[in-house]
């Protein structure tokens, strides 16, 4: 998920050092949804925005699909990390982890999915008989509409806890949208979010990063551009330009920081000391002159919202008001601050306790985690198998959002005659997620592949094509697909280098719209993707923001008889 938040603001440049002192910046898992950069394209989710994107702007100019143009330097330290900049108040701080994300709070619009009035797909050549006759009930609510005054939200999360494993899916009407797993031994790699007191290991000038021990198997990175300092304690600053990462940090220093990127693969967990706290409504910026208001909110409410929080803003921490704080009353918005404030209390208190790298704050579970991220008025409930961890969600929910603390909904394995998955058909949607192949509605197919450098998708037609235009049977499935491979992507977490191998269209018109038909279901995952224009062969090259592992990694172990090859050698003298 992904932080973003407007309005840092420079004053709280500690030296890494002593007594471990945090400044701002969003965190990790959360996405304080604030400050939208105002130039991205017209259909694309701002940051901050959670599920769909607005309608497609028809003809509006499609090279970047996912904002990344703004804001996706290579960089380790990109993304604005404040490297010194000054950061004033209602500036964007733009680092944007994993695409512009999902705040609670924003108001989906009209569903950007049928763009062409296809069916949004449930793998699966079926798919249009089970959509038919999940019936007008079903249908109702995925409208998002009210029923006997009541808001009724098109979304859905569905938690299905496992003694080894707990798994949280995400559903927009009937559809598998996208889906989590916490397993009991992510302490060391599902950190993201965690504050940690740690201790420097090596600095590497020429990496301009220093490699931090905070208690978990592999050591973690910070980059300079997250390192905070005060200019004054810096010897040898030369007042221009930027201290050197070795004049900041020394080996055996401790310092307070937060993951802002879980490890993946050999790759160390990513730190700031930029720290932030996120809450229902707000997010701390401990020890910080940060302020913002999400520039998602109209005038009035930001107006109303900001005189309630310039009563309540706690002496020497910033604020960031979510997006998700439309409407919320003084009391609720002090009550999250009050929280708030409270744990960083004990954090710091934690934090100068011992020298030894140390967890000091932990993210919540993550079905909290999800739900204190997702959760508003367009979903209709979270549903929850096990009893504490429901509790644990409706307490949070009831402290945080009163009104939609029944939409919390305990599922009784005993009473119930299907599992939860079963029940929201989730089972059979994530089985067809970790095929390879995922059939269209027209009979259409997708094959995906994951290879060493990249991703590959090839989309066939079904066998009925011909009778009729061609180019337009190809067309219409190339639209299926288009659909189709967005959902996977995000369904899947596929990151990295994507190559999509669409079925050659004659007219250049329909491999603009095929193209713009990609973009616009793309625009739905909150993680970043930019999309390139279609090359001499047809073929449509993506990158999507890696995040985590992918759902088919997370829930396989390479095969031992051949070694993930595919294939066993028939001799094996040979
Ligand atoms: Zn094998």
């Amino acid at each position: 998920m992904t932080p973003d938040g407007e309005g840092g603001a420079p004053a709280s440049a500690t030296l890494a050092a002593a007594p471990p002192r945090a400044t701002a910046d969003a965190p990790g898992t959360v996405p304080p949804p604030v400050g939208a950069p105002s130039q991205v394209p017209a259909e694309r989710p701002k940051i901050g925005d959670t599920r769909p994107a607005r309608p497609p702007v028809p003809g509006a100019p499609g090279a970047v699909a996912g904002g990344a143009g703004a804001n996706g330097g290579k960089s380790p330290g990109s993304a604005s990390s404040g490297r010194g900049q000054s950061r004033t108040g209602g500036g964007g701080r733009g680092r944007q982890r994993d695409g512009g994300s999902g705040g609670p709070g924003a108001r989906p619009s009209a569903p950007a999915r049928n763009v062409t009035g296809t069916v949004p797909s449930e793998a699966g050549p079926k798919a249009a008989v089970t959509r038919a006759d999940s019936g007008p009930k079903t249908e109702g609510r995925r409208g998002g509409r009210e029923r006997r005054g009541k808001a009724v939200g098109r979304y859905m999360i569905c938690v299905h806890v496992r003694p080894e494993m707990t798994q949280i899916a995400l559903l927009e009407g009937r559809t598998l949208v996208e889906h989590y797993i916490s397993r009991a031994a992510d302490d060391a790699t599902q950190i993201d979010g965690n504050i940690y007191r740690g201790r420097v290991q090596n600095v590497l000038p020429g990496m301009e990063a220093a490699f931090i021990d905070i208690g978990t198997p592999k050591n973690a990175v910070l980059y300079h551009g997250d390192v905070r300092y005060d200019v004054d304690d810096v010897e040898g600053g030369n007042g221009s330009g930027q201290p050197r990462i070795e004049h900041l940090l020394r080996p055996g220093q401790t310092i307070l920081c937060q993951v802002t990127k879980n490890p993946i693969g050999a790759k160390g967990a990513r730190l700031t000391q930029e720290v932030s706290l996120p809450g229902r409504f707000v997010v701390l910026v401990p020890n910080s002159t940060a302020y913002g208001i999400s520039k998602r909110l109209e005038d009035g409410e930001r107006k109303r919202l900001r005189r309630i929080v310039d009563a309540i803003r706690p002496k020497g921490h910033g604020l960031i008001v979510r997006t998700a704080a439309a409407g919320a009353s003084a009391e609720e918005l002090g009550a999250d601050v009050e929280r708030l404030v409270a744990q960083w209390e004990t954090i710091a208190a934690e934090s100068v306790k011992g020298q030894g790298a140390a967890l000091l704050y932990r993210e919540p579970a993550i079905a909290v985690r999800v739900i204190r991220e997702e959760l508003n008025r367009e979903y209709r409930g979270v549903v929850i198998d096990d009893l504490a961890l429901y509790e644990q969600v409706r307490d949070y929910v009831g402290a945080v959002n009163p009104e939609l603390a029944d939409r919390v909904e305990y599922f009784d394995t005993e009473a119930e005659v299907l599992p939860v998955f079963e029940r929201y058909h989730v089972h059979e949607q994530l089985h067809k997620a970790l095929d390879r192949k995922v059939y269209l509605p027209s009979g259409g197919s997708l094959v995906i592949d994951r290879t060493e450098a990249l991703t590959v998708i090839d989309v066939n037609t079904g066998k009925n094509v011909g009778t009729t235009n061609l180019e337009e049977t190809v067309y219409r499935n190339n639209l299926e697909a288009a659909e189709e491979v967005a959902r996977q992507l995000r369904l899947r977490d596929i990151g990295g280098i994507i190559v999509i191998d669409f079925i050659d269209m004659e007219i250049r018109e329909n491999r603009d719209k095929v193209g713009s038909a990609l973009r616009s279901a793309l625009a739905r995952d909150k993680t970043r993707t930019q999309v390139f224009d279609i090359s001499e062969l047809g073929l449509v090259e993506m990158t999507r923001k890696r995040v985590s592992e992918g759902l088919i990694e997370s829930m396989s172990t390479t095969c031992e008889m051949c070694g993930g090859r595919g294939i066993v050698f028939e001799d094996p003298e040979l």
